[in-house]
Order: structure tokens, then C-alpha cells, then sequence
């Protein structure tokens, strides 16, 4: 840990297997991290072995990497509020077999984006989100997994890019007990919330808190957008590469609420870059030292 005990990392691969990714994080100075529970872009996917599990779970243990503070994120077309029948009963078998994916390698945490109306609506889309997740988690009532809804930038009829909408599902679902928000920096300035001074900070935590309630954000994505307040692009950029920019991280990050909930970059490239962001994010805080 930092001196401030701050929890940071980024998405990694899982490329060499589950059980690499710990002490493939601690390599670039984090400590915590983001994986996928299946490629992607895929429908296809399945439990771990019980040994890599097992493995991967003491890899945890040695790098004293918190099961409790890192994030699985689920794949990406799975779409709850999809019109079309068929995707839809798709989306809720994976994201239903992602929650035990996530339960065997011990982690707490499954985020997912709520999905897009294609066009039909956002009440309906709400409607479809909110069935679909209620029959997910009925199905994994026993599973001490959470699902995180993350903001998302506003195109393509994607539910989620306003606290307003995040906090209709939340309310209406029979497990708001079990629903938290990831909430992504790039996609929330898409979204017009704005990073840019302390004061500005301020208000969209409180506007947050106001309509969603604060104890309900788990995890923060960090990322800049190559794009400007409001542009709804959802491109992310570096550290300080982007319209953010080091002053906004600078505003963000030092809130007092936001210290307190673990930081995971999406920023482009790989470990090495991930590992470069992860040291700017610590100098621009007047950070030394290593995380871990
Ligand atoms: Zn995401
Ligand atoms: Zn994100």
C-alpha cells in the first residue's frame, strides 16, 4: 500500500491463466487488478479448473491482493435490455454463469454495462434490464457475488449514462441489496459529468449521493477520453493524455470518498503502459513508494 492506502491497478490479461494475473500486478506497482472471465467478445464460456482455481486463490493469499477490492468485468455482448428475444436469454445464461465463474476464483465483485434499448426505448430496455437481472441473481441467490452497474457514455441507446437511470434499476429490481456502481471516469465526462475543478467534483458526488446514495459506488474506473465533456465517443485515453487531464485526476481522486474505493485503469496498451499510468496517477497525487 501507498502511504495512503490508496488501492489502484489496471485490467489485465489472463492470457497466461488466472493465477498469473496477482503477481503480474504487483510487477506494475498495483495492487489490485481487472480481469475478464472468458474472452470478451465470445458467448462462450466456463468454470475454471479446481486447481487453477485453487491456485489462484493462493496467488491471492501471496500477494495479499484483497478479494474483496478487485473486479471481474463481464463480457461484452451481453445485453439485458436487448429487444431481441434471443440475446436477451443468451445474456442472462452468461451473465448468470459469470457470477459462478467469479464466485470460484473467490472474488466479490462482477460489473457489468446495463445494456441498450436498440432504439425500442429507455422504459422498456429498464423494464427488460431489471427481469433479466432479477432472474440472474434469483439463480444465484446462494453466491456472494455482487453486480456492479457501470455508467456508460450515452450512444447507441445504452442505458446507464446517467445516475437517474442506474438508480430506476437499482430501485426497481427485487435485489437492490446486491446491485453497486462502477462508476468510469471517461464514460461519466462523455456523459457531461465534469472532473475539472474540486467545487465540480463536489457536486457530482453529492449528486450521486443524492440519487443513488454514495455506499452504493464500489469501484472507480480511471481512465481519460480522448474526447471533450460531453461528447458521448467513449474513447479512452492515457493518463493526462486526455480532456481530463492530470488536474482533473488531481481534483477526482483526492476527494476524501473517492480515496476510499479502489482505482482500476482501461487505458490503452499494456502492462508497461499500465504501469507508466499507475506512476503518473501516484505523482500527480505527490505519491512514492510502491503500491502492494
Ligand atoms: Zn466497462
Ligand atoms: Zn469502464
Amino acid at each position: 500500500m501507498t502511504e495512503k492506502g490508496i488501492r489502484l491497478g489496471a485490467h489485465m490479461s489472463t492470457s497466461r491463466g488466472y493465477h498469473k494475473v496477482p503477481m503480474d500486478s504487483v510487477r506494475i506497482g498495483a495492487n489490485t487488478f481487472q480481469i475478464f472471465p472468458h474472452s470478451p467478445s465470445m458467448w462462450k464460456a466456463k468454470l475454471p479448473d479446481e486447481d487453477l482455481a485453487t491456485e489462484f486463490k493462493s496467488e491471492m493469499k501471496n500477494t495479499g491482493i484483497s478479494p474483496e477490492e478487485v473486479l471481474v468485468h463481464s463480457g461484452y455482448l451481453i445485453n439485458l435490455a436487448s429487444p431481441k428475444e434471443d440475446v436477451r436469454e443468451k445474456s442472462i445464461r452468461l451473465l448468470s454463469l459469470e457470477m459462478k465463474i467469479v464466485k470460484s476464483l473467490g472474488i466479490r465483485n462482477l460489473t457489468f454495462h446495463p445494456g441498450s434499448h436498440l432504439g425500442t426505448g429507455l422504459d422498456s430496455g429498464i423494464d427488460r434490464i431489471v427481469e433479466g437481472l432479477d432472474i440472474v441473481i434469483s439463480e444465484n441467490e446462494d453466491i456472494e457475488v455482487l453486480l456492479l452497474l457501470e455508467n456508460v457514455a450515452a450512444k447507441g441507446g445504452h442505458i446507464g449514462s446517467r445516475f437517474e437511470e442506474l438508480k430506476r434499476i437499482i430501485d426497481l429490481s427485487c435485489y437492490s441489496r446486491r446491485l453497486f456502481i462502477t462508476y468510469d471516469t471517461c464514460h461519466g465526462f462523455d456523459s457531461g459529468y465534469d472532473l475539472s475543478s474540486k467545487e465540480k467534483v463536489e457536486a457530482l458526488l453529492q449528486d450521486f449521493d443524492k440519487k443513488i446514495g454514495l455506499q452504493r459506488l464500489k469501484m472507480i474506473h480511471v481512465n481519460d477520453s480522448k474526447y471533450p465533456l460531453g461528447a458521448g465517443k467513449d474513447r479512452h485515453a492515457r493518463i493526462g493524455e486526455g480532456y481530463i487531464g492530470r488536474k482533473g485526476f488531481r481534483c477526482f481522486l483526492s476527494n476524501s470518498y473517492v480515496e476510499k474505493v479502489p482505482w482500476i485503469l482501461e487505458t490503452p496498451g499494456d502492462d508497461k503502459e499500465h504501469a507508466e499510468d499507475i506512476a503518473t496517477i501516484k505523482e500527480i497525487l505527490g505519491l512514492s513508494g510502491e503500491a502492494g
